[in-house]
């Protein structure tokens, strides 16, 4: 199944489908691969990272203390996210300044729930700090993003060296600064 389509893939690895050949992508690689692809290569192998960073504080770190009372975790496979009491996804993030990343691991989650487990929810972007709210939902136009995405994400993953840095105005709030400009 290795020329599958690596959306077909994650289904089947997903659905514990017996394959040779499984492929998972987390939330967190979702939105890595709409920050910076040379970021989501170096979290593809595992490399260490410094968990008081900035850079988790900018986009990865979900607040805990936020909607705690009114949410509820819960792992499906490859992914683990959050349920509100009225049912939508909920995805915290600690700033507005990265929308595109934050929407695309929602949406993803939006579309796994959707595929593999055939539960249809909407969701909402939160950012407690500003005070801010935001529908998601799963549109067509959203799942043919994700499934670009699973398919981008695929090819960064599958490369033997990382993706070429290129400079971001976050770069130096970033875990692998010092393998990417020093
Ligand atoms: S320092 Fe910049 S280019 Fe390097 S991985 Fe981080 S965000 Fe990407």
């Amino acid at each position: 199944m290795t020329d599958a389509d690596p959306v077909e893939r994650l289904l089947a690895t997903a659905r514990g489908e017996p394959i040779d050949d499984p492929f998972r992508v987390t939330g967190v690689m979702m939105q890595y691969y709409h920050v910076c692809k040379r970021e989501l290569w170096f979290e593809s192998r595992n490399l260490e990272i410094d968990r008081d960073n900035p850079t988790v504080v900018r986009g990865t770190r979900v607040d805990d203390t936020a909607y705690s009372d009114k949410r509820e975790n819960l792992h499906l496979g490859m992914i683990a996210l959050d349920l509100l009491d009225d049912g939508r996804v909920v995805e915290v993030k600690p700033s507005s300044t990265l929308t595109e990343p934050a929407e695309m691991q929602l949406s993803y989650y939006l579309w796994y729930l959707d595929r593999v487990a055939d539960v249809q929810r909407d969701g909402v972007l939160a950012h407690p700090r500003e005070r801010k709210r935001e529908p998601v939902e799963l549109t067509p136009e959203r799942t043919a993003e994700v499934e670009e995405s699973i398919r981008g994400i695929h090819g960064v993953v599958s490369r033997s060296s990382p993706p070429p840095a290129e400079e971001k105005p976050f770069c130096d709030s970033c875990a692998y600064y010092d393998f990417c400009w020093c």
